[in-house]
């Protein structure tokens, strides 16, 4: 197993990015464009709710982390996870962890807040099997399932953290490291998901699409006297 050294630690949330169009993740995460559009901005919010409130809150059963600082340095990345709920279990249990100057044993169970609602893709789940895997590197645990909860449903939705899942996180892993080894953007390949999409003013897709400059500038101006 590759262990890589901190610097060269990449953005866990990325995956999510790289999940929707690894160009997107590439203008992103190599060349560093970012453009908000409304569905970022609704994004951020969401996430500072999530952070809003003390970092570690205790309630009967359980303890509640928020912004708590995650890493794998056999993925090679790092990141935060909006929410670790600790709940106590019994010390025989297999994924039960001890804690710092906390009496018991407890089970590990993260939620990723998101804005919208589910998605059809497999993006958000991606993105918590990586903090889940961090986790389970971090605390030498195993963790089964975590939670995404969506702003738009204001529910909670169970994900089961599958062994497919984990395979398809290394996999993505080892690309995002290959492509910043060689620093480069892969291509445009036109989806749905460009509609959608925060960078398609800078990724340019239909200028990318069009066989010449003179078609673009005659289309979008009228003229190619300039
Ligand atoms: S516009 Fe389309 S191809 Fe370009 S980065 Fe966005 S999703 Fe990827």
């Amino acid at each position: 197993m590759k262990d890589y050294k901190e610097d060269d630690y990449l953005m866990l949330s990325g995956i999510q990015h790289y999940a929707f169009c690894k160009r997107q993740w590439a203008l992103i995460h190599i060349e560093n464009q970012w453009e908000e559009n409304l569905r970022t901005i609704e994004g951020n919010i969401m996430h500072e709710r999530a952070h809003n409130g003390p970092k570690l809150e205790s309630r009967k059963n359980l303890l509640v982390s928020r912004e708590m600082r995650i890493f794998s340095s056999s993925l090679g990345i790092s990141g935060i996870c909006d929410v670790v709920e600790f709940k106590k279990c019994n010390r025989d249990e297999e994924n039960a962890v001890t804690l710092f100057n906390r009496e018991g044993c407890y089970s590990v169970i993260p939620v990723e807040y998101k804005k919208g609602e589910p998605k059809v893709n497999d993006a958000d789940r991606l993105q918590l099997t990586a903090q889940v895997m961090c986790l389970e590197e971090m605390l030498c645990t195993f963790i089964e399932y975590g939670y995404l909860y969506y702003g738009t449903t204001r529910r909670r939705e169970k994900v089961e953290i599958t062994e497919d899942l984990r395979k398809k996180v290394k996999e993505i892993c080892s690309q995002m490291h290959q492509l910043v080894e060689k620093q480069y953007t892969p291509k445009v390949k036109r989806t749905k998901a460009c509609n959608a999409c925060s960078l398609k003013n800078i990724c340019i897709p239909k200028l990318m699409k069009n066989s010449s400059v003179h078609d673009y500038i005659l289309k979008n101006i009228g003229s190619e006297e300039l």
